[in-house]
C-alpha cells in the first residue's frame, strides 16, 4: 500500500472510533481530503483509495489540478479566504465552499453560479472565538447572514464551518467546536451540516457533531510551504 492509501485507512479508523465513542454513525461524518500545496498526483492516489471529496485553499493552485484532473469524478471543496472579484471561478468550478463569511461574496456567488449546475453548497465561516483567524463572520452577525443566503437562489446553505485556534489539549479543543455546533443548533434552519476538525482536533470534532473534517497533513504529509501565502485566494 502507498502512504498516502495508508494514512486515508488510518484516519478513516480514526473517524469509526471517534464517532463509536460518542455513539454516532460514521457514515454521517464525511472526510474532506485537504490537498492544498500538493501535486495533482496525490489526489489521484487518493482517488486510488475511494477518496472523492477534497480542498483546497488557493484557486489558482485549484484550478490548475482540476485541469489535470479533468478525467476523474471528483467533488471540490473551497476552504480558503475568497477575495469578491475571484468569485466567478469559485461558482464555476467549485461543488462547494465552506468558506463564505460575507453577503456580498454569497451574492455573487449565487449570480454567477452557471445556470446548467446545480445550486452551490455553502457553509458560512464563523469565527467563534474571535482570536487569531481574521476570517469568519462573527456569532452575533450569523444569524442575519444565515437568513440572507438562504433567500439566494442559486446557492444551498448546508451548515458552519469554523478553524479554531489550535490547541492540543483535547478539552480545551471542544470549546469553541461545541460554540459551532450551538449557532447552528441555534439557527433554527435544519441545516446538516457542520465542517469542523483538522488533523489534529479530529476527535474532539467528531465527539461535537462535525459532519464534515477536513484533514490535509495526516492524510498527505506535512506541507512544505506555509498555508498563508498571502493574499492569493
Ligand atoms: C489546511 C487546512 C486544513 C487541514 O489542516 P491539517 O492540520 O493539515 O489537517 C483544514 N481546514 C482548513 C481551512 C485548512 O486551511
Amino acid at each position: 500500500m502507498s502512504t498516502i492509501a495508508e494514512n486515508i485507512a488510518k484516519v478513516r479508523a480514526r473517524i469509526r472510533e471517534a464517532a463509536q465513542a460518542s455513539q454516532r454513525d460514521s457514515a454521517a461524518i464525511g472526510l474532506l481530503a485537504v490537498s492544498k500545496t500538493k501535486p495533482a498526483a496525490a489526489i489521484r492516489e487518493a482517488f486510488a483509495s475511494g477518496q472523492r471529496d477534497f480542498g483546497e485553499n488557493y484557486l489558482q493552485e485549484a484550478l490548475g489540478k482540476q485541469a489535470e484532473l479533468s478525467d476523474l469524478d471528483l467533488i471540490w471543496h473551497f476552504i480558503g479566504p475568497i477575495q469578491s472579484n475571484k468569485t466567478r471561478p469559485l461558482a464555476e468550478h467549485f461543488d462547494w465552499v465552506h468558506s463564505v463569511d460575507r453577503l456580498k461574496i454569497a451574492q455573487r456567488l449565487s449570480e454567477q453560479r452557471p445556470a446548467h449546475l446545480p445550486p452551490l453548497n455553502i457553509c458560512l465561516q464563523v469565527n467563534v472565538s474571535g482570536e487569531t483567524s481574521k476570517s469568519g463572520c462573527t456569532p452575533e452577525e450569523l444569524p442575519a447572514l444565515a437568513r440572507a443566503v438562504t433567500q439566494l437562489p442559486h446557492l444551498k446553505l448546508r451548515g458552519l464551518m469554523t478553524i479554531p485556534e489550535p490547541t492540543e489539549d483535547p478539552v480545551a479543543q471542544r470549546v469553541p467546536l461545541a460554540q459551532l455546533r450551538e449557532l447552528r443548533d441555534g439557527l433554527g434552519m435544519d441545516l446538516d451540516c457542520l465542517s469542523m476538525g483538522m488533523s489534529q482536533d479530529l476527535e474532539a470534532a467528531v465527539a461535537e457533531g462535525a459532519t464534515w473534517v477536513r484533514i490535509g497533513s495526516a492524510l498527505f504529509g506535512a506541507r512544505d510551504y506555509p498555508v498563508n501565502k498571502g493574499s492569493e485566494s
